[in-house]
C-alpha cells in the first residue's frame, strides 16, 4: 500500500464547539415547531428584504430567509440564551435568499445559514 501524503486542513479547525453550538441551536430552535410558526409570522409581517443594502438602495424584493441579527452562535452551549437570542422576535430580519448569503459571508457565519 502506497503512503499518501495528505496535508493539514486548517479549515477543520473549526472545533467541536461549534459542531457542538451548531446542533443546540438545530435541536432548540431550528428543528421545533415554535421556529416555524415564528418565521412565517415575521415573513408575514415583513414580506421584503430588510438587509440594510437593500433598504439603503430602497430596492423591494421579497424576502424567504429570516436572518438572526445578533446570531444565535454567539450564545455558545447556553441553551437558555440560545432561546432567547433564537426566538426574540426584535432579533429577526427578513431577507432574500441572495442578501442572506451575503451577510453571512461577511459575518464570516457560515453556522447558522443551514436556517430555514
Ligand atoms: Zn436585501
Ligand atoms: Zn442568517
Amino acid at each position: 500500500m502506497p503512503t499518501i501524503f495528505r496535508p493539514v486542513k486548517k479549515q477543520y479547525k473549526r472545533t467541536t464547539e461549534t459542531i457542538k453550538t451548531n446542533s443546540l441551536i438545530h435541536r432548540h430552535v431550528y428543528n421545533t415547531v415554535s421556529w416555524r410558526v415564528l418565521r412565517i409570522e415575521k415573513l408575514k409581517n415583513s414580506p421584503l428584504c430588510e438587509c440594510p443594502s437593500c433598504k439603503t438602495a430602497k430596492i423591494v424584493i421579497l424576502a424567504h430567509d429570516v436572518h438572526h441579527i445578533i446570531p444565535i452562535s454567539t450564545a455558545g452551549d447556553n441553551v437558555e440564551k440560545i432561546k432567547a437570542l433564537g426566538f426574540a422576535y426584535d432579533n429577526l430580519m427578513s431577507v432574500s435568499r441572495d442578501c442572506h448569503k451575503k451577510i453571512h459571508a461577511e459575518l464570516k457565519e457560515k453556522i447558522e445559514y443551514l436556517n430555514w
